[in-house]
């Protein structure tokens, strides 16, 4: 079997597109603030891309650099003066944070109904019991990539390689919430090929070059790789030997043009679905 390959940048411009056409009809623009602390490059590059992407959806954006040494207390200040803002729907504080500031002080400072990203303790309990308004990004766009390819996750099982709070655990939630039977791998689980084998949809979120390969995927599996890894050569690379795998997957997904574009996608959707929160829609 040859895998038909997913393509996350077109599904992206797609999603984008129906944002969009929303927003026209929005009584209001929603609106983003980004908050980005520190001279991190890595950060600089995701930042720009979210304001690039606000420009194409008609989302109003407000960039706040702040430098390294920005106490704890002016960035406080700063996301508690955005959560009064009627203009501001959404709040993305860009990780990771300098050392010596709290990260999660600063997330649970952000209001639950702009905090976009679904990072906030609040919006992670509604989405365990079901009841969310956001979805975190990359899950988000994982379930979304799926639902484009017609991959239906009922009664499938599902193998999530990743426990972490922002991949691994929101995805195994989402699956489970569309009655996808799920295992969660992290790296204290034994024979993780045993148990990719037993994946009908396996989503490598670990941040490991080369960990999936083909005698680990069943045959016709859907396979996600969310992972975005810099190999020897400096090039982009997932968790998954793609060649080899898509020999035996019947989807995948490429890295890069795979999850990335989805996810910044999904917080244009996230950033709609504030604004209309905020009765703007
Ligand atoms: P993370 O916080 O470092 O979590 C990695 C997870 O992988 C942990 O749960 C860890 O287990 C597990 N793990 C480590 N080694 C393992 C092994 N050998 N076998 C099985 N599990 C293992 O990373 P993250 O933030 O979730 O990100 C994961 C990857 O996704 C990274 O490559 C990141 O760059 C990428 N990512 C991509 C996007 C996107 O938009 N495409 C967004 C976010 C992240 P323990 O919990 O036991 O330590």
């Amino acid at each position: 079997m040859s895998a038909t390959i997913i393509d996350g940048k077109a599904l992206a411009a797609q999603v984008k597109e129906r944002v969009r056409q929303q927003v026209e009809t929005f009584s209001q623009r929603p609106g983003l603030a980004v908050i980005l602390v520190g001279d991190n490059p890595a950060s600089r590059v995701y930042v720009d891309g979210k304001k690039r992407d606000c420009a194409e959806c008609g989302i109003y954006s407000e960039e706040y650099t702040l430098p390294a040494q920005t106490s704890q207390r002016e960035l406080l200040e700063l996301v508690e003066a955005l959560n009064g803002r009627a203009d501001v729907d959404g709040i993305l504080c860009q990780l990771p944070l300098p050392q010596g500031l709290d990260e999660r002080a600063v997330l649970r400072a952000i209001a639950p109904d702009k905090d976009v990203d679904c990072f906030h303790p609040y919006n992670v309990g509604e989405l365990m019991i079901g009841e969310q308004s956001f979805q975190p990004c990359t899950p988000a766009g994982v379930m979304e990539m799926l639902d484009a390819y017609g991959i239906d996750v009922a009664g499938k099982h599902a193998v999530v390689l990743g426990r972490s709070n922002i991949v691994g655990k929101p995805q195994a939630m989402l699956l489970l919430q569309r009655n996808a039977t799920v295992t969660i791998c992290h790296s204290r689980t034994p024979d993780l090929a045993e148990q990719c084998r037993r994946a009908d949809i396996l989503v490598a979120a670990v941040g490991q070059e080369g960990l999936v390969t083909a005698d680990m995927v069943k045959e016709g599996a859907v396979v996600i790789d969310v992972a975005m890894n810099r190999n020897a050569a400096g090039k982009l690379c997932g968790d998954v030997c793609f060649e080899e795998v898509a020999q035996k997957a019947s989807y995948i997904t490429p890295v890069p043009g795979g999850v990335g574009p989805m996810t910044r996608a999904m917080l244009m959707v996230n950033t709609l679905t504030a604004a209309r929160l905020h009765g703007k829609g």
